[in-house]
């Protein structure tokens, strides 16, 4: 119930006037988002990078409504880019499509992302396609299909919470896919998704199964041991390496099991949001836990 609030809350601009322009102290925004510049971003990635464990550079923001909002967002990711070539960290690059204008602009947005990813291809990194709410799932499905023959890197977020992800997946089995198995952040109704955490867990060990099988370089992004563990059983039982899939959360959530995980030989890669378009990111971290709202409540009376 708590969590649902806290989601519908996200999606509000007068609850983001109140809380954005109240007395939320930085401390809490800092403990979720490397800071509001790239080079802050940069940093955090060359710590993580310092533990063998690589980077997914965020660009906060989502929901663009105009042409010129996409162009920035495409323009600041470009810059992204560049400084990930002119530094040398180990990061790959995490896009949400409405950012680039997937919900006025599909053709635009699809050139958008052509570009970022021939760029990130030429300096040796590569692009992850955020999902968003669910409707969006299926333009975003139809874009990564577009592209990823010619960048077959191309990585696309599924969520597990979504009855059709199965069939999704199923659809686009010819050509192994790049997938990054995700729970799901968003508040979605019955009808398209489950609801109960032990139905997303049973549909998300499924996933993990399937992608082990017909999939391309499995991302599993969890902070569930379970599911870690999981993960970790499917590709001993295929005979696989340690490094055969890729282990990805959330930067500052759970630390010390992405270094042991790293330090024990497996691909860890942790997500770095910065910007300051930090908002919906932070509201839905806060309704994935209750401790991390009580953090946010002491912080905002503390003030
Ligand atoms: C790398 C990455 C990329 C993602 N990309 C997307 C995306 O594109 N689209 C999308 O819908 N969702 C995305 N998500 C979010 C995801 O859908 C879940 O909402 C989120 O990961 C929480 O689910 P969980 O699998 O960690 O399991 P949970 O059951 O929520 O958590 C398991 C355990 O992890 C710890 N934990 C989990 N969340 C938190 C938290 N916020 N603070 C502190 N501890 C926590 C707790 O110990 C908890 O018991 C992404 C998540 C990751 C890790």
């Amino acid at each position: 119930m708590l969590g649902r609030t806290l989601l519908w809350a996200s999606e509000k601009p007068r609850v983001q006037r109140f809380v954005t322009e109240g007395k939320l102290t930085r401390s809490v925004v800092d403990r979720f988002v490397a800071g509001e510049e790239l080079e802050d971003a940069i940093r955090a990635i060359k710590d993580l990078n310092a533990k063998k464990v690589g980077g997914i550079l965020d660009l906060l923001g989502e929901g663009v409504t105009d042409p010129r909002g996409a162009e920035a967002a495409a323009a600041e990711y470009l810059r992204s880019i560049n400084r990930i070539e002119a530094t040398g960290i180990d990061t790959t690059v995490s896009v949400k499509l409405t950012q680039l204008g997937l919900a006025f602009d599909k053709g635009r947005c699809i050139d958008h992302l052509r570009v970022l990813a021939a760029e990130a291809q030429a300096v040796g990194t590569s692009v992850e396609i955020d999902m968003e709410q669910a409707d969006y799932v299926t333009d975003t499905i139809e874009v990564y299909r577009v592209l990823r023959s010619d960048y077959p890197s191309l990585r696309l977020a599924l969520q597990a919470y979504l009855r059709r992800t199965p069939a999704d997946l199923e659809s686009m089995k010819e050509v192994p896919p790049r997938i990054r198995l995700v729970k799901g952040a968003y508040s979605e109704p019955p009808e398209i998704a489950f609801q109960k955490t032990k139905e997303i867990d049973g549909q998300y060990r499924y996933l993990t199964d399937w992608l082990f099988a017909h999939g391309d370089d499995p991302g599993i992004a969890t902070h569930d041991s379970s599911l870690i563990h999981h993960a970790k059983q499917a590709a001993e039982r295929a005979n696989k390496p340690l490094d055969c899939f890729e282990i990805q959360m959330l930067y500052g959530i759970r630390r010390e099991l992405q270094q042991q995980l790293a330090q024990q030989g497996y691909r860890v890669r942790v997500y770095v949001p910065f910007g300051s378009a930090w908002y919906p990111y932070l509201m839905r971290r806060m309704a994935e836990r209750p401790a991390n709202l009580r953090f946010f409540l002491r912080a905002l009376v503390r003030d």
